[in-house]
């Protein structure tokens, strides 16, 4: 049978006759292929402005790779993908799709930003270095301003201290930390968080998944976000989709994804994992 599909309608403006506003991500038929094996085949998606969406389903069922596509990590072999409407990598020219230069694509790149399961931070630079460096050489600000923001961020993630640390001298969840500070920095619209309690011990978990919740709490950023963590899913999210072979078996909100799944291949995923 064909796959569900999954597509919110934009919301309607108030006055429920003006613009309509695009979803912050889109996916339209996007596939993507390793070699002999296809990852995602036409998957169509999107989430709505503001929306926190986590990524469920088992290992290999290619939720990391949309993270990827999205990230500009891997390159999609099909299909579009749009961000809050404008075309992201590729777009359509008639009926050819064709890459975007790489000025737009980098405009549009600004936008996203991802904290990754293995942190990623520059080894050879402070706490603070780490943070200030793409917002003074992407996005161009002064040197002062960005250290002002970044010790603002700093502060909020719990490492108002650190500030001359060398990333090495800290702790994976201070590190961890860190770099949803350097993803904040950038002021992204979209944030994608990709098992960022994975690589943890057990007892650092809680303040990383503790800073992200006060980041939904506090901002409008829309999350993509893929995790094992089922409470966070729970507390922070206002969506879950459940994948499996690159596929959207099920979409709820999720009090009734992780209590009343409807599809058989989800409650057999969830009894295996809760
Ligand atoms: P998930 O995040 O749901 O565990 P992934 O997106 O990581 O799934 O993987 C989906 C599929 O894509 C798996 O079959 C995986 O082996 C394959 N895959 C992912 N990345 C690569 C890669 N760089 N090269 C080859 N195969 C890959």
């Amino acid at each position: 049978p064909p796959a569900p599909r999954a597509v919110v309608a934009p919301c309607a403006s108030p006055s429920g006759s003006g613009p309509v506003a695009p979803p912050a991500i889109e996916l339209r038929g996007v596939v993507k292929r390793f070699g002999a094996n296809t990852v995602l085949d036409g998957l169509d998606f999107s989430v709505a402005k503001g929306d926190r969406v986590t990524l469920i389903g088992p290992s290999g069922s290619g939720k990391t790779t949309i993270l990827r596509l999205l990230m500009t990590l891997e390159e999609s072999d099909a299909g579009l993908i749009l961000v809050d409407g404008d075309p992201y990598t590729h777009e359509m020219k008639g009926r050819r799709r064709v890459a975007l230069s790489e000025r737009r694509r980098s405009l549009v790149r600004k936008r996203v930003g991802m904290v990754f399961q293995q942190f990623n931070l520059f080894p050879n630079m402070t706490v603070l270095e780490n943070i200030v460096e793409a917002p003074v050489h992407v996005l161009g600000i002064s040197k002062e301003q960005a250290v002002h923001r970044a010790k603002e961020l700093l502060d909020q993630v719990g490492l108002g201290d650190k500030a001359d640390a060398r990333c090495t001298q800290l702790s994976g969840g201070q590190q961890q930390r860190v770099a949803i500070a350097r993803a904040l920095a950038m002021d992204p619209e979209i944030l994608l968080l990709d098992e960022v309690t994975s690589a943890l011990d057990p007892e650092l978990v809680a303040d990383v998944l503790g800073v992200l919740r006060e980041v939904a709490e506090t901002t409008d950023i829309t999350m993509l976000i893929v995790t094992h963590e089922m409470q966070f899913a729970r507390d922070v999210s206002n969506r879950v989709l459940m994948f499996d072979h690159g596929r959207i078996v099920e979409e709820a909100d999720p009090e009734t994804m992780f209590s009343a799944p409807r599809e058989e291949r989800t409650q057999e995923f969830l009894k295996a994992v809760l």
